[in-house]
């Protein structure tokens, strides 16, 4: 392991190689390493990239080196974590892809409304502000809505939209603006699917309505008001 970035050096201190690296997976947002003890845990945000190369890639933050292989940690705007965790503790809700029963129950006891709700890794993990809006579009339902004022067939929409568009973009690797790649460097190509996200003022896929922009929660927050009610 070599750790360029001063920032990242802090929260990998507790980590002493070497290290066998057990399993690999996705909670939520976060990439976790499993290793032999402990867990090395990343997180991208809006520029990180973990990239599996033959050689370091030029300008990363940190570099692992495995058997055979080596990945390397970058980040342009340094948002991105990698974090070194004795035992995983990430205080988040159920995974989107697994069973969502659980779902309508839950979304009656909030107020909040439900883009800003299903934006709480506490409540369901692994949704960012590109996705919730592309499900609410899909959904047909306005992002304003409190949770709790959602009928029963708008939920079962709702229940429909979150794995149909997370597997959509997986499906095409992600949506990369500017600095997201996959593990083997590539741009994903969501982005061209895209029906309201950053498309503030162009006609609406579905009606020809223009698509508005609001701010909600301090983010960003595109739909259409004729097709989400
Ligand atoms: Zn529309």
């Amino acid at each position: 392991m070599e750790v360029t970035d001063p920032k990242l050096r802090r929260c990998l201190t507790g980590l002493r190689l070497p290290r066998r690296v057990e399993g690999v997976w996705r909670r939520g947002k976060y990439i976790v390493f499993a290793l032999d003890r402990g867990f090395l845990v990343f997180h991208l945000r809006m520029t990180g990239q973990l990239v599996l190369g033959e050689e370091p890639a030029e300008g990363a933050r940190a570099v692992f080196r495995l058997e055979g292989w080596v990945l390397s940690f970058l980040d342009r705007r340094r948002l991105a974590t990698a974090e070194y965790m004795e035992a995983l503790d990430l205080e988040l809700g159920p995974e989107p892809l697994g069973d969502l029963s659980w779902l309508p129950a839950a979304l009656r006891q909030s107020r909040r409304p439900i883009k800003l709700w299903l934006l709480d890794q506490r409540k369901i993990a692994g949704i960012g502000n590109i996705y919730v809006a592309e499900i609410l579009f899909a959904a047909g339902i306005d992002p304003r809505r409190p949770a709790n004022s959602l009928r029963p067939e708008e939920v079962q929409r709702l229940v429909r939209a979150i794995p149909t568009i997370l597997k959509r973009a997986l499906e095409h690797r992600g949506t990369t603006f500017s600095d997201y790649r996959d593990a083997a460097g590539a741009p994903g190509e969501f982005q061209e699917l895209l029906q309201v996200y950053q498309r503030a003022g162009e006609p609406c896929p579905r009606c020809g309505a223009s698509v508005q922009r609001i701010e909600l929660g301090g983010r960003g927050t595109y739909f259409c008001s004729r097709c989400q009610k």
